[in-house]
């Protein structure tokens, strides 16, 4: 039987339903969350997330800010900007979107968000926390994976999971927010590709997580009969959004599938929301 597609358009609304009442409660108090994001540059992927992010905060009473700077502006002048935002208590959250040009260093200028408005959780304090098994604002894909297979209702205690991918904002986080379920994961990377044995680690998966960015790196005859597949790549091939896992065939064997696109991306989305809401409680204490 075919696997159930794990929408997230579904578990999104979900998520923004319990945020709509969150927000209400803040409005009682005269309180008004209110996400600002810095883009450099012009790059065109990243002004259709921004456009993106200001419908979905707009849509649930978020109030949005886009700072637009041109790609000559200094890392001392962005620091400064930081700093600004940090001071203001109007802003609840800070995000600072990709990519920035090769002169500036995101990790340093995320290093300089306060942490309680890092609402993309990936200054060293909040990945920290992951760390240490009390997240607060955690990387919002990595959290957005962790919604969605909650989502599925399956018993998590003693799972075998397999993370393909070891980046800071999706498989590492994601390694560790698996790990506070006491999930049992094994982390595969570019070695384990060199080494020819990510089908070996695939097979016993019963929960798979693919953040590599690789159209149909993961082949369906893989994958472990009954597991959740969870497909974080977005790779554009022929004119067309796919993810990292062979999809027609990944879904004969799945139990659960996120499609691509249409899974992981609106959930991530909306937890950027859901962090600010956060950040707007936490700051309001
Ligand atoms: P990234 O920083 O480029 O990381 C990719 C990872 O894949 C690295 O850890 C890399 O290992 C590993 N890798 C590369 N080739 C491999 C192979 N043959 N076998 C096993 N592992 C391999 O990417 P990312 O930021 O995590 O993003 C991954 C994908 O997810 C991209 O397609 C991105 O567009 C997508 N994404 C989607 C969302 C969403 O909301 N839907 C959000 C974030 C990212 P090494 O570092 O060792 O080379």
């Amino acid at each position: 039987m075919a696997a159930q597609l794990l929408e997230g358009k579904k578990i999104a609304s979900r998520i923004k339903e319990k945020l709509i009442q969150e927000i209400e409660k803040l409005s009682k108090r005269g309180i008004q969350p209110s996400l600002s994001a810095i883009q450099v540059g012009d790059d065109p992927g990243s002004k259709v997330y921004t456009r993106s992010q200001k419908k979905s905060c707009e849509a649930i009473e978020i109030d949005y800010n886009l700072h637009q700077f041109e790609t000559t502006i200094t890392q001392e002048e962005l620091v400064g900007f930081i700093q600004k935002l940090n001071q203001d208590k109007k802003v609840s959250g800070i995000i600072l979107q990709m990519p920035l040009p090769s002169h500036l260093d995101a990790f340093t200028l995320q290093k300089r968000i306060n942490p309680l408005k890092d609402v993309e959780g990936v200054s060293p304090a909040n990945m920290g926390l992951v760390v240490y098994g009390r997240p607060v604002l955690a990387p919002c894909t990595a959290m957005a994976v962790m919604e969605i297979i909650k989502s599925t209702g399956t018993k998590l205690y003693g799972k075998e999971a397999v993370m393909v991918g070891h980046s800071d904002i999706v498989g590492k986080p994601v390694t560790l927010l698996l790990l506070k379920e006491f999930v049992t994961t094994s982390v595969c990377h570019i070695a384990t590709g060199e080494r020819g044995t990510l089908p070996d680690y695939v097979k016993k998966a019963e929960i798979l997580i693919v953040a590599v960015g690789k159209a149909n790196l993961i082949k369906g005859e893989w994958i472990k009969k009954g597991a959740i597949v969870v497909d974080v790549g977005i790779n554009r091939v022929e004119g067309k959004i796919v993810g990292d896992v062979e999809f027609e065939e990944a879904k004969e064997k799945a139990s659960y599938i996120t499609p691509v696109p249409g899974g992981v991306g609106p959930v991530t989305t909306t937890i950027l929301l859901k962090n600010t809401v956060e950040a707007t409680r936490l700051q309001s204490k």
